[in-house]
């Protein structure tokens, strides 16, 4: 079957310069030679430790950063070049507060981002209602962002990302710097995002969050794949772990 994503050798430098004089530059290799696919409405994680690759991938599929070589397609068209095909039918989130404004109510920011889609009138009123349910802010809808919690902007995050009813939501470590209760909040939020038919695309460093989460894991490191499979096939890979922590 072919996938939704279709990402095929696909490679990323950065070139950075380093000393006062910015003459020597310097080549990191941040992304070398991934290929995989992502199915329609499952959850594919990427999971691994700072640097792996993983930030550098997303960048590449949500159209912000062009590949130094190799292919990366969504929904059939290249996210380098042919990028207008895709937007309106991506959103994605980073965690923290990137992207929300402090001073607005959560609903204040969500007719701001619908705005930015044009999107107006009715609809998109009654729409924002039901996101807000959805993610837990109904309550709290119209209190300004700066008497949040953290994991309530998260949830703020994750309401941006489904203004423009986005067929796939990326999502950057949607749960870092979490506190437990906040963390699973988020991640039964993600669980009936799939049930809706979404496909979710997040980053993880966290092995137990990808395990309980995802459909298909690609374990990176290094900038590279080293191991792609269900959770289940990820543990058997590794003969008497329990758990993928165990594993990797
Ligand atoms: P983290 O979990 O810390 O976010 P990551 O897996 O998302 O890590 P990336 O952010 O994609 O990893 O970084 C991969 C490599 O590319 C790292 O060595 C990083 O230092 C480097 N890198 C990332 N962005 C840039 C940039 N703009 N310029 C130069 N090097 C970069």
């Amino acid at each position: 079957m072919k996938g939704i994503i279709e990402v095929q050798n696909l490679h990323r430098e950065y070139v950075t310069s380093n000393g006062f004089l910015k003459r020597k530059k310097k080549k990191v290799k941040a992304v070398q030679g991934i290929s995989f696919q992502v199915t329609k409405g499952e959850i594919f994680g990427l999971l691994g430790e700072n640097g792996a690759g993983k930030t550098t991938t997303i960048k590449m599929l949500i159209t912000l950063l062009a590949p130094s070589s190799g292919e990366c397609k969504v929904f059939g068209y290249n996210t380098f070049g042919e990028e207008k095909n895709i937007r309106n039918r991506i959103n994605f989130i980073f965690g923290g507060e990137m992207g929300v404004y402090r001073r607005l109510s959560a609903r204040d920011n969500l007719l701001y981002f619908a705005n930015l889609y044009k999107l107006d009138g009715k609809k998109i009123k009654q729409d924002i209602d039901l996101i807000l349910k959805l993610v837990g802010l109904k309550d709290k809808a119209d209190e300004l962002v700066e008497t949040y919690s953290k994991g309530m902007i998260q949830r703020l995050q994750i309401a941006r990302g489904l203004i423009n009813n986005p067929e796939i939501l990326f999502m950057d470590e949607p749960t870092v710097g979490l506190d437990p209760v906040g963390a699973r909040m988020l991640r039964d939020i993600i669980r009936h995002l799939k049930e809706e038919g979404k496909t979710i695309v997040l980053t993880t460093h966290y092995m137990y969050e990808a395990d309980e989460l995802c459909d298909r894991i690609a374990i990176m490191k290094q900038g590279k794949i080293v191991a792609l499979d269900t959770p289940t096939g990820l543990k058997n890979l590794v003969e008497g772990a329990n758990s993928l922590e165990d594993a990797y």
